[in-house]
């Protein structure tokens, strides 16, 4: 059990953490969301005392180990740690950077380095991989690697910073299996993330940072379904709607088509329909709307439903009234409708944006 009492860190500029107590019971799955900058690494890097807090107590299973002249080593050998980077050792084999802090700290035998190696190598499907370089892994490999690494030390507790935000939207699910497996083991676990998804599969309580500290807390069901507090309701919303305003034919595409990615993956869209939102989106707007208009003024929402067997791309813009089906562009028209389970529009006269184009593009 970790007892986290009145925390506090500040840096010369700013104080992520003013006051912040909880306790972490064994065997707790914590996710922790918000925005960035809000706190979350420094309160999980305080817990394994990477960070020196400047204020309160952190009491591990009845030891303060805020405590002057408390080894931080002990602790960061009981309490583990995954960050976003990987950090393995380029010199060295898979099994090679999974012996290391074992026998070196725990002064584990060669041989049982090894076999402890080996088994959570295995753990996290990559047992035929012990003997290749990093390099030869790819990047959801090497962070199933460091998994593994962290469990050599069979630490009581492991904390997980953004563990695949820096990963190919393609390597993604590989490790959240392996995490996922892991919180059904009964480790005790801390984890930040912007997945929601995979932050209400995994764990039992879920801490929304903001204002120096934990701003709310709940059950995952209460955190993203019913969240009490304003802001808390306003990140998981934004969370939940995709947002880009178009208002100049110089718009950077791609940049949107990167958000657009981000915010998919974050609900776990399935590629195909993923594929096919994307391909609505510019066949509306980039191949129908802009050549249409001069001065475009184009909002576009996608709303994604888990509940809903479809997801909602509502595009409105503002000028003369134009009903996109009468497009002489058949092409993209014939497109847009081999995407869509339902195409409407509805002008609403005397809105900024009269025009609204709904299509639902079904599972
Ligand atoms: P989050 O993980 O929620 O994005 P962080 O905990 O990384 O936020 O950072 C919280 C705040 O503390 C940010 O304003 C950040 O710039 C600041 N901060 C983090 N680490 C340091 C540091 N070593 N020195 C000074 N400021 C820092
Ligand atoms: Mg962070």
């Amino acid at each position: 059990m970790i007892e986290i009492k009145n925390l506090r860190k500040e840096y010369d500029s700013v104080t992520p953490l003013e006051d912040v107590s909880m306790v972490v019971n064994d065997g707790d799955v914590i996710s922790v969301i918000g925005p960035s900058g809000t706190g979350k690494s420094t309160l999980i890097r305080c817990i394994n005392l990477l960070e020196k807090p400047t204020g309160g107590q952190i009491i591990f299973n009845g030891e303060d180990i805020t405590a002057k002249g408390y080894d931080a080593r002990k602790v960061r050998r009981r309490i583990g740690m995954v960050f976003q980077s990987f950090n393995l050792f380029g010199h060295l084999t898979v099994i090679e950077n999974l012996m290391l802090a074992p026998m070196d700290l725990l002064k584990k035998s060669k041989q049982g380095a090894y076999d402890t190696g080996m088994e959570y190598l295995r753990r996290v499907g990559l047992a035929n991989k012990a003997l290749a370089y990093p390099d030869e892994l790819s990047g959801g490999q090497k962070q199933r690697v460091a998994i593994a690494r962290t469990l050599c030390m069979e630490p009581e507790v492991i904390l997980l910073d953004e563990p695949t935000s820096a990963l190919d939207p393609a390597m993604v699910s590989e490790v959240q299996a392996v995490i996922r497996a892991l919180s059904k083991s009964g480790k005790t676990m801390m984890i930040v993330t912007h997945e929601m998804n995979f932050a209400r599969a995994i764990s039992n309580r879920v801490l929304f940072m903001d204002e120096g500290g934990i701003y709310e807390e709940g059950t995952p069901d209460e955190i993203f379904d019913d969240p009490k507090k304003e802001k808390t309701r306003r990140f998981i919303r934004r969370l939940k709607v995709f947002e880009a305003r178009i208002d100049s034919r110089e718009y950077d595409f791609i940049e949107l088509g990167a958000e657009l990615d981000r915010y998919l993956l974050q609900n776990d869209v399935a590629p195909s329909e993923k594929y096919r939102i994307r391909l609505a989106i510019e066949e509306m707007v980039q191949q129908i709307l802009l050549p249409h208009f001069d001065e475009p003024r184009i909002h576009v929402t996608v709303e994604y439903s888990e509940q809903d067997k479809h997801s909602i791309v509502t595009v409105s813009y503002g000028g003369e009234p134009f009903d996109i089906r009468e497009t002489d562009n058949d092409l993209s028209l014939s497109v847009l409708k081999n995407m869509a389970g339902r195409i409407r529009y509805d002008p609403v006269y005397g809105d900024e944006e009269p025009n609204r184009v709904e299509i639902q593009i079904s599972r």
